[in-house]
């Protein structure tokens, strides 16, 4: 399955750019970003999301994104929300457990029942037993980054790893999460 969406327009990117960056600044900063996304509801938008995003693509290390970088960021959120669309089988505007369940098994993730309700739990951050949009990314990245990590120490690929206290240290601090 593919959620890969058209890079838009440079007119078009330019009119989204103008009106996100509230304060003129040439930039897209944390705040404007979270100001502008929505995760369908009027909470606001995982600060978290904001802030792994930014990074991502804040390719001048500023703490915030030029308009030269900001196709590739309005296409990372394009292509989320057509994800998140996609699994959100009920048409709730939410994700839940038998929706995040299949989610991570066609990204390929072998997860048990009990750790598919575990990510739940993690990621539904106003306890009402599903996922928002900002958290399903949350969750979806964290997962990769985590089992990214775990694999680099798993040569054999056979799902075990062994690694002494300090490699464990090392990897997890090394994470960028
Ligand atoms: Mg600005
Ligand atoms: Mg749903
Ligand atoms: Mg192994």
């Amino acid at each position: 399955m593919s959620f890969q969406s058209p890079m838009p327009n440079q007119q078009f990117l330019w009119e989204v750019f103008q009106r996100v960056d509230k304060d003129r600044s040439g930039y897209i900063s944390a705040d404007e970003l979270q100001q502008a996304l929505s995760n369908g509801t009027w909470d606001s938008f995982n600060p978290e999301t904001v802030r792994m995003m930014i990074g991502m693509f804040d390719r001048e290390n500023r703490g915030s994104v030029s308009f030269h970088d900001f196709g590739a960021l309005w296409k990372y959120v394009t292509d989320w929300q057509n994800c998140f669309r996609s699994f959100d089988t009920d048409n709730s505007g939410n994700i839940d457990k038998n929706e995040l369940k299949t989610a991570l098994s066609s990204f390929g993730y072998r997860l048990s029942d009990n750790l598919v309700g575990m990510l739940l739990r993690k990621y539904d951050r106003y306890g009402r037993g599903t996922i928002l949009f900002d958290d399903f990314i949350q969750c979806c990245v964290t997962l990769y980054t985590l089992t990214s990590a775990f694999r680099q120490y798993d040569t054999d690929q056979d799902g075990v790893i062994t690694i002494h206290y300090e490699q464990f240290l090392q990897m997890v601090f090394a994470l960028k999460i």
